[in-house]
């Protein structure tokens, strides 16, 4: 498959870049080939699983598994997996669609993601030829399941600070793992395990663990809040003995293993997310237009309106951030040839390029679910609280997307983390965007205010003052604690909202001005709406916040003319968000759900 036309920004590229000044990749660029994929996962969800949903979530023993070798039948397990080891070799947009299907069944949903991703995809990247060829065809057909083991009752987020112990035997033909871990989703039924462990407590390593290993014992399933259908169980190795050829990758470099996975990961949780709002708002309009409340159905007060105008927007940002990215990872991958011998570390680089907007996705799209998920038990009133009505299980199994791939803090560390660390190497330009921003403030009056022609002018030119913005109090932070800025957390907390909510307003711009150019303004009202909505709310919180971080970060004498330089950024438009949210409500209540 080509790759689609769009601009190869790099990984944080979006805050550098004139708003609207890319081609990015959108939904509406979906090929007939990525489109049947999306079909055959739909259907697949529709016809298979949630038939069976009261069975998962009580879970009636043999059927998780059950449904995922259905799966890998119909092509939806090895979709990453190369042509060469029984996969299809597929693109990570039609990933995503898989992903999104997945995720109307929270339960399923993390059995299928924890497989296909955290299970599948060390092997695919870091395995050798014998160890891919022995497990990926096995784990693309769904004939074996696979689990990913990092955390320890002693590390969660320092997950480098495993106790997990490997030593070589005697005879130096094997490995001996001691140690246990915990919170392993698949554990109860998976076949073949990715273990981190400390090659003599020292060098960080992934080992490849099968479930019959003599030492390994499965530890009992865990009670959930939510995601009650999925297996969760701690597992404990007591001279666990495994080949000598079953190290994953080099020994001591588990941690780019770790790591890279996980960034897979957040980019597909945040995809999941987008599916879960979609199905919310589906079950939040049905009750709304069926419940009558004084006198008329529910969907015709504002208030309800309100929440479902919401939700459809934040879905739409979310979805535009998601795919924006997929295209981009998919874009990067094209660029690398398949017969290169360095393939596979290309492949883990291209990911790692895109870092910074995985784990912003992670936290956006795991927090506008919940709040989604809470806002549609609300529409719901009591029925809400009961479990006859699905949006109780499903408001459940939401929370667990702030928690897992990495807890929303340490992604909201990353972000800012990431992008200043590769501004300082040079990897990013930042410095050059810092060096325009003081030229502009040490003379205010130049500063170009005019709106740009067209569509959204007013809007593109928010974002990127927002831009500056950031640019300008990421600088002051830089300038003051210097090397220390990595423990100042809060300061880092509202660089990365600030940042989360730039690169909503980015695409959502970008995704909007490519559908007006595409089909004209009167083709795409309900997209230009949410982006007007979006920017209005997300630029009047970017500025509040940076203006509260000067508040704690400087001295009296210099705050006043830092917030001054702040706000020579700042626009207060009139925008009428009431009637936008409420026409983007009208839309999608008489559509029955998210629809453009
Ligand atoms: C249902 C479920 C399934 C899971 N599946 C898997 C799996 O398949 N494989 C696997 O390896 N793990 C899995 N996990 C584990 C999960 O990834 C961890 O729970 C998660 O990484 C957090 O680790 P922790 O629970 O030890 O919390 P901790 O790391 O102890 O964190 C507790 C709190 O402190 C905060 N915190 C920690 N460090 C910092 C810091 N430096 N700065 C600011 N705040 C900080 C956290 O954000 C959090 O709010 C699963 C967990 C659950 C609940």
């Amino acid at each position: 498959m080509g790759a689609p036309p769009i601009t190869l920004s790099p990984g944080g590229g979006f805050l550098l870049e004139p708003t609207g000044s890319v081609t990015i990749f959108t939904p509406e660029m979906l090929t007939d080939e990525q489109r049947m994929m999306k079909e055959t996962a739909d259907d697949f969800v529709l016809g298979e699983v949630m038939p069976r949903v009261a069975e998962i979530e009580a879970k009636k023993p043999g059927l998780m598994r059950e449904l995922l070798q259905k799966a890998g039948g119909v092509g939806l397990l090895g979709h990453d997996v190369p042509e060469a080891y029984g996969g299809l070799g597929g693109d990570k947009t039609s990933s995503s669609l898989i992903t999104e299907a997945a995720s109307r069944q929270g339960s399923y949903a993390v059995s299928f993601g924890a497989h296909v991703g955290i299970g599948t995809m060390p092997l695919v990247h870091f395995g050798t030829p014998a160890q891919r060829e022995k497990y990926l065809p096995k784990l693309a057909s769904g004939e074996m399941i696979a689990a990913y083991a990092l955390t320890e009752p002693g590390s969660g987020s320092d997950a480098l600070a495993a106790k997990t112990k490997a030593v070589k035997s005697a005879d130096g033909k094997s490995w001996k793992l001691t140690g246990s871990k915990l919170y392993i989703t698949n554990a109860g039924f998976a076949d073949l395990f990715t273990i981190f462990a400390k090659v003599d407590g020292e060098q960080f390593t992934a080992f490849l663990v099968e479930r019959g290993a003599p030492g390994l014992t499965i530890g009992p399933e865990e009670h959930k809040l939510g995601i009650r259908g999925s297996s969760t169980c701690p597992l404990f190795l007591e001279d666990c003995t495994i080949p000598i050829e079953n190290v994953l990758g080099t020994i001591g470099q588990g941690h780019k293993i770790a790591f890279n996975v996980l960034n897979i990961g957040r980019w597909k949780l945040g995809i999941g997310a987008v599916g879960g709002a979609k199905y919310c708002l589906e079950l939040g309009i049905k009750f709304a237009r069926e419940r009558k409340q004084f006198g008329k159905p529910i969907s015709d007060f504002d208030l309800i309106r309100k929440k479902i105008g919401d939700i459809a927007t934040q879905t739409f940002v979310a979805e535009s951030m998601a795919f924006r990215t997929a295209g981009l990872l998919d874009a990067r991958a094209a660029t690398i040839d398949p017969n290169d011998p360095q393939v596979q570390k290309k492949q883990v680089d291209a990911i790692e390029e895109h870092s910074i907007e995985a784990s912003i996705i992670k936290v956006f799209g795991s927090e506008i679910l919940h709040a989604t998920a809470d806002e549609t038990l609300q529409i719901f009133g009591g029925a809400g609280y009961i479990e006859d009505y699905p949006i109780e299980r499903v408001s459940r199994d939401a929370r667990i997307n702030r928690i897992f791939e990495g807890t929303n803090e340490i992604n909201r560390l990353l972000v800012p983390g990431t992008m200043l660390k590769r501004a300082l190497t040079g990897r990013l330009a930042l410095m050059k965007l810092v060096g325009e921003v003081q030229q502009e403030l040490a003379d205010p009056i130049k500063i170009d205010r005019r709106v740009p022609d067209g569509p959204l002018g007013r809007e593109r030119k928010k974002c990127d003052f927002a831009k500056r913005a950031i640019a300008y109090a990421a600088s002051l932070g830089v300038q003051k604690y210097m090397q220390q800025i990595s423990e100042k957390q809060e300061l880092l907390g509202v660089l990365a909202d600030a940042l989360i909510l730039t690169f909503g307003m980015d695409s959502a711009i970008s995704r909007t001005l490519q559908l007006i150019a595409a089909k004209g303004e009167a083709g795409s009202q309900i997209p230009l709406y949410m982006t007007q909505l979006f920017v209005a709310n997300a630029h009047e919180r970017v500025f509040e916040m940076l203006r509260e971080m000067l508040m704690w970060m400087s001295q009296d004498e210099e705050w006043g003319r830092e917030v001054r330089d702040i706000n020579t950024y700042y626009s207060l438009d009139r925008v009428n968000t009431f009637s936008l949210r409420r026409k983007i409500a009208r839309h999608v209540i008489e559509a029955g759900g998210y629809a453009l």
